[in-house]
């Protein structure tokens, strides 16, 4: 049984920490991108060295207080909210946010957990390296937040997902313990590998307090284009045509549907429209190709050879790398059209490649026999991820729709279990999807998350109640 972040608990802590560590919990720390919980806590806590998390852990493993990790408060899942319960401790990173080294001609960067994405991939940059994770909310999302979700985004077909982009970690365990694990080592095979335990344990297993990132090479040239296809189907007869023209010079591979521009054209009437009339499936495709490479020379022909192959029936290339921002911002708007609609149920789901243009057919079908829904199907095709949200029709709220919110949710969801896909591709657990994790999750995969965190948080204090229910 865990106990309250009280005023005795937090007088003692305070002692023991550089005076500001410790603040009140403002409402930034308690809410979140959807704003569907509201998390409690007794204060948060604010540490600059690795030295103050470790004492901060030690002190809520001896009095038994649960511990919220949080990184920019961007997750999706309720990760990084607890709602209910005795009183845990926020441990907020954002304090942790420099780069301790780079090493260009390693391809590596030391970070510490609480620095901003968009300034890790900035610092990349101005050391001509490129750090490819890229998300939407890039701006305020941490890279311990990132890691510790294994988040994925835009780029992953072609440089993986969080888990792929970080060689080593540096971390506080749950009895207060530093793991100094910060290796620049491509090979180490030196016993269980914790690095990849604790990322994606969504602050169940420990602290990330810095991670040595991978870095690559930047692209000569970037180009993109935007293309009509009659159905999922050909987009991903498109994608594979172009994964054997291009090669590993595709960094993403979006599919985006006509719903979602007709969502931006309600809710942003300003933003231009790529094409007249708003046609049912597109792909973005966007290109970074090495030093003699021509992009936009590359997606002219494919265009070409697609249309041919009725694969495309019409599209545009960005002239320009205005354009080309222009097309990801339109992507990126989408999930802002999104929650300006309402969804009643929204899903991040992935297939296996082959069974996507099934999964959209055979949901779309057996939803619409309980609702005349608007389903906005959207993502990271070339990742079989997709996000499959299902809104009210025009005119109506999800509000209306609450009482048939768990049947819309359990019928995706179980045709994904079926296609053998994953009820969660990108976003995590945290504490929206456990009773998900149980129904779909392999008996035996749970018995080891179970035993795992037993064995490395005996007291329960990381993040109670997230990922494994009970667990605290
Ligand atoms: C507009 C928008 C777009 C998004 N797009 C994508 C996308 O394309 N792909 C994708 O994968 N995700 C996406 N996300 C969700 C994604 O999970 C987060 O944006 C990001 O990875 C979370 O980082 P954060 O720093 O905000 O973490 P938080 O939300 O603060 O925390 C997330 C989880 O990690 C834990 N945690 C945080 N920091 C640490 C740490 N240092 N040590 C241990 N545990 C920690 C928290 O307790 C929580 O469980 C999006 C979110 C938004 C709002």
């Amino acid at each position: 049984m865990l106990n309250a972040a009280d005023p005795e608990f937090l007088n003692s802590l305070e002692d023991l920490l550089p005076s500001g560590t410790l603040r009140a919990a403002e409402p930034r720390y308690l809410e979140e991108p959807r704003g569907r919980w509201h998390g409690i806590a007794g204060a948060v806590a604010c540490p600059s060295t690795v030295e103050e998390v470790a004492a901060i852990v030690r002190a809520c493993a001896a009095a038994r207080v649960g511990i919220v990790p949080w990184g920019g408060g961007t997750g999706l899942v309720g990760g990084q909210i607890m709602g209910e319960g005795p009183l845990p401790l926020v441990l907020s990173l954002e304090r942790m946010n420099r780069m301790r080294a780079i090493y260009p001609q390693e391809n590596v960067m030391l970070a510490e957990a609480g620095m901003i994405l968009a300034d890790v991939q900035a610092a990349a940059e101005a050391s001509a390296r490129l750090f490819p994770l890229t998300l939407a909310s890039q701006g305020s999302c941490r890279i311990g937040g990132n890691l510790s979700s294994n988040a994925g985004g835009v780029n992953v077909l072609r440089y993986g997902n969080a888990r792929d982009l970080c060689l080593g970690l540096e971390a506080v365990l749950p009895d207060g313990s530093i793991w100094h694990g910060l290796k620049r080592l491509r090979k180490d095979n030196t016993g269980y590998d914790l690095r990849g335990l604790l990322i994606g344990a969504e602050g169940t297993l420990g602290v990330i307090t810095a991670a040595a990132l991978r870095l690559f090479p930047k692209p000569a040239s970037e180009g993109a284009a935007l293309l009509v296809v009659p159905n999922p189907a050909a987009a991903l007869r498109l994608l594979a045509l172009a994964g054997e023209r291009l090669g590993g010079g595709i960094s993403a591979f979006e599919l985006l549907s006509g719903v979602g521009l007709e969502f931006l054209a309600e809710t942003m009437p300003d933003k231009k429209q790529p094409f007249g009339a708003i046609p049912d499936w597109m792909v973005l495709i966007d290109l970074g190709l090495a030093e003699g490479g021509d992009p936009q020379a590359a997606l002219e022909a494919l265009f070409e050879v697609a249309v041919a192959e009725g694969l495309v029936s019409d599209g545009v290339i960005a002239q320009s790398l205005a354009q080309r921002a222009a097309f990801w911002d339109l992507r990126e708007t989408i999930p802002l059209a999104n929650r300006m609609i309402g969804a009643v149920s929204s899903h991040d789901i992935s297939v296996p490649l082959g069974e996507i243009a099934r999964f959209i057919d055979r949901a779309g079908r057996a939803l619409m026999q309980i609702g005349p829904w608007r389903i906005n199907c959207f993502g990271h095709l070339g990742d079989g991820n997709l996000h499959y949200n299902v809104f009210p029709p025009k005119g109506q709220k999800p509000q209306d729709f609450k009482g048939i919110r768990d049947q819309v949710k359990t019928l995706v969801h179980d045709l994904v279990d079926e296609l053998g896909g994953s009820v969660s591709a990108e976003h995590g657990i945290g504490r929206l999807k456990v009773d998900d994790l149980e129904r779909y999750g392999s008996g035996a995969k749970l018995a080891a998350m179970r035993a795992i965190k037993a064995a490395l948080d005996p007291l329960g204090i990381m993040n109670p109640g997230a990922v494994l229910r009970g667990a605290g």
